[in-house]
């Protein structure tokens, strides 16, 4: 029977709630995931609810896995089987594989990926606006993926727009739409906002999940977006037993729709709702948490909160200020090897957060350089380059076949007397003859215009993937098959011929290597697996990358963690490197020149502050290489914000500025749990 003493008076409150509406609002380290993961085993073992009827939806694969290996390490396997614990995206992914049919899409459609979803608009675009641009694209996109989190359908979008690149989304968005249901496929905002027309189109289906999904927990309540809310809405219909937990102060995600006012608002949404409040912090020191109180109490619209610790005060907050970025990276490692003999740390212990993932660049330049293991989570993704693409592109038209914008990429790759001219020819015909590009290349003879070379050529192409389609039906030797289908392509001798540098190409050829790992370690993982199923793992990939292979989870184990705030958030690190604490960077200068919110950019900060559990370092630059020139910058605004008497200043090779009483605290408090443990002195 789970056992509630581990838990403060108003978190066992928290669990104990299981039926109606329950908003735990709390700040950071508070114990709000604690909460969940205790409940789920509470709702286990002393409520006897059976696994199928408890769904946990948390915000990144990551979270999902460790929540469901807490919850495992507490009850056993068994006692967990058939419970979703899952992100919103893996969420629809499930519910649409059983029932898209209902929406007009075949059951084995495609998840586009961001790339997949840019060459399908440039096209469109390019009927429009002959020299139009990636980066029209992109905006485009942007505003697409922006209505559909705020389940604005093409034409109610038509009707509001007024600037020029609206006006434009206006004209594509009906259009990219229509290609999208004509390929059976899905963007990744689609699975949402499909999932909740499904529930809302078919009364029969929503009970079903009702009933299926009887007690439900959502974890960073205060990052969902409109259609993520109304999706939650639907599924707690009826009988109400919906818990959510978060934080107003570490909503990270307007940017992307999130509204921080749905966790506001959601004792009106919801009524009967109990709302319980959590104010002890068990995460982090008392200087720590009195910097990042500090730093948000700056924001208005806020809910008040008063979080304590009752840790000490612990070290002071350390601030390097650095010369450039190369002195920066330098001053992390010298520090990060200080620590981590002085306190007998393991390289995990240790995390660099940082505003853009392009500021990853020079911290993994020195840490190589240094032999310190590292994980950088984010970054440019493992099945964002080119040649994975290309490989991926091939395992997706095999499954859906309508899949235009893959087949369009693998039609003449390898090079195969498909040029575009001929491409050009068969899209004409079937946009013409209002028939799917799969269809006019089986029978391409109705094509009159091509020579008889190409026609071989296509012959020979739509007979290769009819063939692999079938051997791919066989679960068990996926991976041999795929393993076949790339020797048979030849796709390492194109890749050998296409790049003049011999090095890159040995790279590139292993990255398509690297998939079918990818692939082996997907088969051993799923008890059914598919080549679809492979795909769709693939597709919801976020900034965590693929699963690791044993050997690379043991390295992980004892690796630094790199990332950046926004994929930081739920985690917590004995020792935070918080970097780029400049104008420019935190606040990111899109915030202060254009429509960014500083106030979310002080939420990041807060966020990064209150990830780090015994010891903060913030590292700042004076000048940054641009374009090969040094620039000048300024500290951030927020380190003004931070009380001078919990932080540390020193400068590159000077010796630091504290007080000798904050050195006593220091040697006193620092890390004396971990020593002791360990008998350092
Ligand atoms: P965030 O806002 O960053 O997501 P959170 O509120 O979800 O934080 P948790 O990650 O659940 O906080 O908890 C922070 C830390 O405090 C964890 O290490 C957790 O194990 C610990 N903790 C939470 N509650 C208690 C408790 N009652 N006693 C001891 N430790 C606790
Ligand atoms: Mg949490």
């Amino acid at each position: 029977m789970f056992d509630l003493a581990s838990l403060n008076p108003q978190q066992r409150d928290a669990v104990a709630h299981t039926e109606g509406p329950l908003l735990l609002l709390a700040g950071a380290g508070s114990g709000k995931t604690r909460v969940i993961t205790c409940r789920i085993v509470y709702l286990l073992e002393t409520r006897q609810i059976p696994a199928e009827n408890i769904l946990a939806v948390t915000f990144t694969n990551k979270a999902a896995r460790e929540m469901r290996e807490r919850v495992v390490e507490m009850v056993g396997k068994k006692a967990t089987k058939g419970m979703t614990i899952a992100t919103f995206h893996s969420l629809c992914v499930r519910i649409l594989k059983s029932h898209i049919e209902r929406l007009g899409y075949k059951k084995n459609f495609s998840i586009y990926s961001a790339a997949d979803q840019q060459q399908l608009v440039r096209r469109l675009l390019r009927d429009e606006i002959a020299d139009a641009t990636g980066k029209d694209a992109e905006r485009i996109l942007w505003q697409i993926s922006d209505a559909k989190n705020r389940l604005v359908t093409p034409s109610q979008f038509r009707s509001h727009s007024s600037d020029p690149t609206s006006c434009m989304t206006g004209l594509i968005y009906p259009r990219y739409q229509k290609e999208l249901k004509a390929y059976n496929a899905v963007d990744f905002d689609d699975l949402l906002v499909l999932c909740v027309q499904l529930l809302e189109q078919h009364p029969d289906l929503l009970e079903h999940y009702q009933q299926l999904f009887r007690y439900q927990m959502v974890d960073e309540y205060q990052d969902t977006n409109p259609v993520q809310y109304r999706l939650l809405k639907l599924l707690a219909g009826g009988h109400g037993n919906l818990c959510v937990v978060g934080d107003d102060d570490q909503s990270i995600y307007g940017f992307r729709g999130a509204d921080v006012e749905t966790i506001l608002n959601f004792e009106r949404d919801f009524s009967g709702t109990r709302l319980i409040k959590l104010e002890q912090n068990y995460r982090s020191t008392g200087n720590i948490l009195q910097a990042a109180n500090a730093v948000i109490k700056h924001n208005r619209k806020r809910k008040e909160k008063a979080l304590w610790t009752a840790d000490g005060g612990g070290a002071p907050i350390d601030y390097l200020i650095c010369d450039d970025d190369e002195h920066e990276a330098c001053q992390v490692i010298e520090r990060l090897h200080v620590e981590r003999a002085r306190h007998q740390l393991k390289y995990s212990d240790f995390a660099i957060l940082y505003r853009t993932n392009s500021q990853s660049r020079a911290f993994e330049e020195q840490l190589r350089y240094a032999d310190i293991p590292y994980v950088l989570i984010g970054g440019q993704q493992f099945f964002d380059r080119k040649e994975v693409k290309d490989v991926i592109a091939y395992l997706k038209v095999l499954v859906n076949p309508f899949d235009e914008v893959n087949l369009l990429r693998i039609l003449n790759y390898p090079r195969r007397n498909i040029g575009a001219s001929s491409a050009d020819k068969l899209i004409r015909h079937s946009a013409e003859a209002e028939e799917p590009l799969w269809l006019v290349l089986k029978d391409s003879q109705q094509v009159a215009e091509l020579t008889t070379r190409t026609h071989e050529a296509i012959g020979a192409f739509v007979e290769l993937l009819e063939r692999y389609r079938k051997k791919f039906q066989q679960p068990l030797r996926l991976s041999e098959t795929l393993q076949e289908l790339l020797s048979e392509l030849k796709l390492a001798e194109e890749i050998y011929r296409q790049e003049n540098d011999p090095q890159r190409a040995r790279r590139r050829v292993e990255n398509q290597e690297e998939v079918l790992n990818a692939m082996a370690s997907y088969l051993e993982r799923d008890p059914e697996p598919s080549l679809a199923g492979f795909l769709d793992k693939v597709s919801l990939l976020d900034d965590e990358g693929p699963q690791r292979n044993d050997k690379e989870k043991k390295l992980a184990q004892n690796a630094v963690t790199m990332m950046s705030l926004h994929s930081s958030k739920g985690l917590e690190f004995p020792v935070v490197f918080l970097v780029g604490m400049e104008e420019g960077f935190l606040p990111h200068k899109k915030s202060i020149y254009e429509t960014f919110d500083i106030d979310e950019e002080r939420r990041l900060c807060y966020v990064g502050i209150t990830r780090a559990e015994r010891q903060l370092v913030l590292l700042g630059a004076q000048r940054r290489r641009k374009y090969g020139k040094l620039e000048q910058r300024d500290p951030s605004r927020f380190l003004v914000e931070i009380p001078e008497d919990v932080l540390r200043r020193s400068s590159a090779g000077q010796p630091s500025a504290s007080t000798p009483e904050q050195e006593q605290q220091s040697a006193s408090n620092f890390f004396s749990g971990i020593s002791q443990l360990l008998g350092d002195d």
